[in-house]
């Protein structure tokens, strides 16, 4: 059997997920994520689609978050009808992703072009899908539920286990089998979680493999303890009762957003700090929280008794409120302080939340808090970098608003939790780690750090380049 590994994406960079094993020719696909950054870019990169639909057996999504899932619709679009496996949680969520991308997309569209016209220039951009088309890939998603093995091709296996990092996360173990009964056992961490997230489980440990795809997000960084994360969170949130100002946090609407809305309400509960009003300005997020209200199947013990044993609602409660349409959203500008406007998208790049950054980063009495990764090259960095000038929609803004980072709420496992994790497995077999999903210098560091740490065999993996398995 000749079987090889290679990356179409997300090598030596964090987004664009885009994995493939190649299996005697025939192509098994893990993700197919849209590249984020720099607009332009970002849109050269995910133009210039080098997946080779014509030789994918099948596809395997290991979550819902756009940078894996977000050009799902290019395989159908490029000819590929076969099957996607994901959990039910990630099918679910990665629909409202794909269709919220379709929307996003023909708004530029209309947008750029009436700008051309104004203008009198062409014009020519287009969307890469539409709605149709993320509805056709919804359709080709087969759902496979944790820890329930499936053949995805007459000798390729799938297993997939918790990953703890959002709601449906998933490992994906695949067994390549040839005629002589000889495997090959790949395991693709796609995003590793942490321990103790609130709603969803920790990570799984993984049976014995020959190779483990890893990602290294924080390859060179170390979280603060949730505990520490909680104290930052009580200390803004009083910072602005006191100023009766407000707490803009950008927010990815799957995940963070229910994580945020959690720890406020744990907070309050414990009387950490005086309930105030908390604004979910996202429909995409109000959206989400159902999708998470009907997967039990993906929580943890503590939620789980929260819903069943003491009938309560750990996705709402008294101060909360969802904000849908665009009047109320508008609305939420002419009203003080305190309270907490959570919106998307997380990394400031599109969205309500740029409304509300227009709106507030100016004022000191303001507190901007940010709780996730931020890609190079987006708002979100630039406000992480503390750069006292920002462009918004096309105008400068000076930040006067005291800016608080909370590294803790990362959905990612930070390089001790992921070295401790690879300690926990049972690794006598295990012949090499290929590193996807970091940027390079991160990468660097971790590769040297698991080396000293008893893991001798790291690669990095690099874009385009195949690595027989
Ligand atoms: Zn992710």
């Amino acid at each position: 059997m000749s079987i090889s590994f290679y990356s179409l994406g997300a090598a030596e960079e964090v987004t664009g997920s885009k994995h493939a094993l190649e299996i005697d020719g025939r192509v098994v696909l893990i993700d197919c994520g849209a590249f984020q950054g720099r607009r332009a870019e970002a849109d050269r990169k995910n133009r210039q689609f080098d997946v080779p639909a014509d030789k994918l057996e099948a596809v395997v999504l290991t979550h819902a978050h756009y940078d894996h899932s977000g050009l799902l619709p290019l395989l159908g679009l490029n000819g590929y009808t076969g099957n996607i496996y994901a959990t039910p949680a990630t099918r679910d969520l990665a629909n409202l992703i794909m269709m919220d991308s379709a929307r996003i997309q023909a708004r530029d569209a209309e947008f750029l072009a009436k700008r051309a016209a104004r203008k009198g220039e062409s014009f020519d951009w287009k969307p890469l899908f539409n709605e149709a088309d993320a509805v056709a890939t919804t359709n080709q998603i087969i759902t496979v539920s944790y820890n329930r093995p499936v053949w995805i091709t007459p000798n390729v296996k799938l297993e997939f286990f918790d990953a703890g990092h959002i709601l449906g996360s998933s490992m994906a173990l695949l067994t390549a089998t040839d005629a002589e009964g000889n495997t090959v056992r790949v395991a693709y961490t796609g995003d590793l979680g942490r321990k103790g997230k609130p709603i969803i489980r920790d990570p799984a440990l993984l049976p014995p493999v020959d190779y483990i795809i890893l990602e290294s997000t924080y390859g060179d960084r170390l979280h603060e303890s949730t505990d520490d994360a909680l104290a930052m969170l009580a200390e803004v949130a009083n910072k602005a009762v006191k100023s009766n100002g407000k707490i803009i946090i950008p927010a990815f609407a799957i995940e963070r957003t229910q994580e945020l809305v959690y720890y406020f309400h744990t907070l309050v509960d414990k009387k950490i700090i005086p309930e105030i009003p908390i604004y979910v300005d996202s429909p995409m997020a109000v959206n989400a929280t159902s999708i998470f209200q009907v997967h039990p199947e993906c929580y943890d013990q503590d939620t789980h008794e929260a819903f069943i044993k003491h009938h309560k609602n750990p996705f709402g409660f008294n101060k909360l409120r969802f904000v849908t349409s665009v009047e109320e959203s508008k609305s939420l500008n002419d009203m003080s302080g305190p309270m907490v406007i959570i919106s998307a998208d997380g990394m400031c790049e599109a969205g309500r939340i740029l409304h509300h950054l227009a709106n507030n980063v100016g004022d000191p009495k303001n507190q901007l808090l940010l709780v996730g990764y931020m890609a190079e090259h987006t708002l979100g960095r630039r406000l992480q970098n503390r750069e006292l000038e920002v462009k918004i929609m096309g105008e400068w803004h000076t930040v006067r608003a005291e800016t608080t980072q909370i590294n803790a709420f990362s959905a990612h496992a930070d390089y001790e939790e992921m070295t401790a994790w690879l300690k926990a497995l049972d690794t006598s077999d295990l012949k090499r780690i290929y590193l996807v999903h970091g940027e390079h210098e991160a990468q660097v560091v971790f590769k040297d750090h698991l080396e000293s740490n008893g893991f001798p065999r790291v690669d990095i993996a690099k874009y385009g380049e195949a690595y027989e398995l």
